[in-house]
């Protein structure tokens, strides 16, 4: 799960930054963009989130041991110190009952016990983790944070870890979205295009990964370009059509969203 440092946002001249998630949320529908960027609705945390949140600062910190203490009980551990530290601020009121705590724990755990029949962290030491990501493209600002760099004899390769499970192949190619945006700035950044993009999904556990080159990254660049273009002529009309499809169903904004209001309303 890559991240966001902070949300985008506005002023009166138009939008500040972007990070890849909001642009992410932009293509898939500009009315979810503009609920989450521009009127920056909260949504309420749930279970999945919690369990990607603990789990990404989990795995972060195995990579602070020894490499012969990264183990899938010292794993285990540092899942749970984690989520004693991230519940009482976001997801204080997560769970009421000790017993969907407790199950969802449980699940947890083995979800993430999965991490160990991906790759071997004993074996390698990551170039960086948790890296801040932001930087200018042009007359834009990217903001992020990725989760994982490391370096193999055939060049940087970076890593973005997800809890759930891997998307359908039809899905498979738009996952790689913001890690293709990640790529991008790491060549301005570093100077170097890195040579794969890996996603490590934790229920499955299944590990997509794919090459990655120059003309992939000029590409984005350009993609990013027009999007950022589009963003601001959207704020500038205040033009953000919903766009509706088969994700609506995992939208947490649908009961707000003029797509889907009564005809009492008076909405589409
Ligand atoms: S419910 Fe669908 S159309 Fe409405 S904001 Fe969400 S993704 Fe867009």
């Amino acid at each position: 799960m890559t991240s966001d440092t902070q949300e985008s946002g506005t002023d009166p001249v138009g939008l500040k930054s972007l990070s890849p998630s909001r642009a992410s949320d932009f293509k898939r529908c500009p009315q979810l963009f503009k609920f989450s960027a521009i009127d920056r609705i909260p949504t309420p945390p749930n279970v999945y989130q919690a369990r990607g949140t603990t789990a990404h600062l989990a795995l972060e910190r195995l990579f602070e041991l020894p490499a012969a203490g990264r183990t899938p009980e010292r794993l285990s551990d540092l899942f749970r110190e984690a989520w004693v530290e991230l519940k009482p601020g976001e997801f204080a009121d997560l769970f009421t009952d000790v017993a969907d705590e407790r199950a969802w724990g449980i699940e947890s755990l083995a979800i993430l016990n999965n991490y160990f029949a991906m790759e071997d962290p004993t074996q390698f030491e990551p170039l960086s983790r948790e890296l801040d990501m932001t930087q200018a493209v042009g007359d834009m600002t990217i903001r992020g944070i990725l989760d994982r760099m490391e370096e193999r004899p055939e060049g940087l390769v970076i890593t973005d870890y997800k809890s759930g499970k891997a998307p359908s192949e039809r899905f498979a190619m738009s996952a790689f979205f913001a890690l293709k945006i990640y790529a991008l700035l790491i060549r301005i950044r570093e100077g170097r295009t890195p040579v794969a993009l890996r996603l490590m999904y934790l229920t499955g556990p299944t590990v997509l990964e794919i090459p990655i080159d120059d003309g992939q990254l000029d590409a984005m660049e350009h993609q990013l370009e027009a999007l950022w273009g589009a963003i601001n002529k959207a704020i500038a009309t205040d033009h953000f059509p919903p766009r509706t499809g088969v994700l609506c169903d995992w939208c947490s904004y649908q009961d707000i969203c003029p797509a889907f209001a009564s005809d009492e309303g008076g909405a589409v």
